[in-house]
């Protein structure tokens, strides 16, 4: 039998850095799908946000409610603020390095609806890769790639471990503690930023045990990606971007954003990609990301990665402009947690990162919030586990098989018609009739010959479209047309 302390769902940041805060005498696990730089933090752009110091957190969580729409839990957001002090410090004391200007002072930039400059960034527009390499090196406990896990052991309100393909194989893995940092669920949405891992597999088997998933309508569509490529990961253009000074036009040049918001490029994500979405709808021409007010050699040093990836499909930057449309971003609701990450009912379940909903970021994220959540949450969990007494555990029998049942052969041509409805009808603009379409064709799928891993996905679709159903008023990432 393999038992571990702790096992770890996910080897994004709320996984990493969970596992830099529990010490090497504890018997820790990491698990990931794919290859473990296969996460969204890798792709992580523009920064992590922290309070600057005591005089911002007022700010910063004022800043955080506004883009929450007030739809946030205080405490959690209080707790994000303060704590982001400690835990920024503790990953730059650890040697993580940030921008800093030539005196080796920290270089902090503005994303859309900040009232100053509080990120932190890495590597110009690279955060998410320097950040996650510095974790992976930093985790002194086991990683194990290719692990793919399909299935929580739950009774009587007790999580003693995980069933998970292992290099194919099956096998069933125990734990006294599990954490779940899966991510978020952009493989649901056809068109997305998120890498090909986060594809809600572990919200759908807390639908099947009846854990609750909370504020699951609100997803958040990013304003500015290139969506005309031909791979299911859309190029995202960083917010920061817009914070330096880009601007959105239309095809004459026109800064069309004001129309919508006083605050024009600045106003918060859902505001932009609705404006977005509308302009494309009612001209039926593109909408564009414009920085020709930059000097180039300041933006090829502040935005590397941008200016290097769209070089190789043709685009010279800043001179260029670049056609840009909305596309799911980031699951702002998730797997209901405390704010200590417990999982309400479930002794020996946590849930951090994307994957949790701790209430931080209420209707809608605050830009740059979510690599913070990731750590501040990830601490707090670990720091729970290790402040509670074990007792020794009897493990029942978990003999459920499933075999060859994990893929069926049609399961692709489904899965792409569930990603097709959720982006147009669980998308941007929503409407009660396209949700109960959409509601009936996820409930026919479920009961066709389906594998388990599909099983999962419309789990959580089903779960998304019954929250927009339930909530019939537009509130931050939620629009509903009449
Ligand atoms: C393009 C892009 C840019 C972004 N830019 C920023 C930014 O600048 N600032 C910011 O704050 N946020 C940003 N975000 C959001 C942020 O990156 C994520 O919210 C955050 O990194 C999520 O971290 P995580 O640890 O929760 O999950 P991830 O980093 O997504 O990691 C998920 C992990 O779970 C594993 N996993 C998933 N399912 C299973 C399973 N069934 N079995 C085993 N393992 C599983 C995956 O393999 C992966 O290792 C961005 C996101 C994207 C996509």
């Amino acid at each position: 039998m393999i038992k571990y302390d702790v096992l770890i769902i996910g080897a994004g940041i709320a996984g990493l850095y969970s596992a830099m805060n529990l010490p090497e005498n504890k018997k820790v696990l990491v698990v990931c799908k794919d290859i473990p730089w296969e996460c969204n933090t890798f792709y992580a752009q523009g920064g992590m946000v922290t309070a600057l110091d005591e005089n911002d957190i007022p700010l910063h969580i004022e800043d955080t409610m506004i883009a929450g729409a007030y739809h946030n839990k205080k405490e959690a957001v209080e707790i994000l603020s303060q704590t982001s002090l400690d835990t920024t410090s503790d990953i730059i004391s650890r040697g993580m390095e940030f921008d800093t200007d030539e005196n080796g002072n920290i270089l902090y930039t503005k994303e859309a609806a900040h009232s100053t400059g509080r990120i932190v960034h890495a590597g110009g527009d690279a955060t998410g890769r320097y950040m996650h390499y510095f974790m992976m090196v930093q985790n002194k406990h086991k990683l194990q790639r290719n692990t793919l896990v399909y299935d929580l052991l739950i009774e009587d309100g007790r999580c003693y471990g995980v069933k998970a393909l292992v290099n194919y194989q099956h096998q069933t893995i125990y734990a006294d503690d599990v954490i779940i940092a899966s991510g978020g669920v952009g493989s649901l949405y056809e068109y997305n930023t998120n890498s090909r891992t986060v594809s809600a597999d572990i919200h759908g088997i807390c639908v099947e045990k009846g854990i609750e998933l909370r504020d699951m309508e609100m997803m958040q569509f990013h304003p500015t990606v290139f969506v005309k490529t031909p791979f299911a990961r859309k190029l995202l253009l960083t917010e920061a971007l817009r914070g330096e000074g880009a601007w959105i036009v239309d095809k004459n040049g026109r800064r069309f954003l004001f129309d919508y918001d006083d605050r024009g490029e600045l106003a918060s994500r859902d505001i932009v990609s609705r404006a977005i979405f509308n302009h494309k709808r009612e001209t039926g021409e593109d909408a564009y990301l414009d920085f020709s007010m930059f000097e180039q050699k300041w933006f090829h040093n502040r935005f590397p990665n941008i200016t290097r990836t769209f070089e190789a499909i043709g685009y010279s930057f800043p001179k260029d402009r670049v056609p840009i449309s909305p596309a799911f971003h980031y699951a702002v609701g998730g797997i209901k947690s405390d704010l200590d990450g417990c999982v309400e009912g479930i002794d020996g379940l946590y849930v951090i990162g994307e994957a949790s909903s701790t209430g931080v970021h209420g209707a809608n994220r605050l830009a740059s919030n979510s690599l913070l959540e990731g750590v501040v949450f990830a601490k707090r969990a670990t720091q729970h586990i290790l402040g509670k007494e074990h007792k020794e555990l009897k493990i029942p029998i978990f003999d459920k098989e499933y075999k060859n049942i994990v893929h069926q052969e049609k399961d692709r041509v489904y899965k792409h018609r569930l990603r097709k409805i959720m982006w147009e009808d669980m998308g941007i603009v929503r409407t009660r009739a396209g949700l109960l379409k959409a509601k009936n064709i996820i409930y026919d799928m479920k009961n066709r010959e389906i594998g388990r891993l599909l099983e999962l996905r419309l789990n959580t679709a089903s779960a998304i479209v019954e929250a927009a159903l339930k909530r019939k008023e537009s509130l931050g990432t939620h629009y509903i047309e009449k």
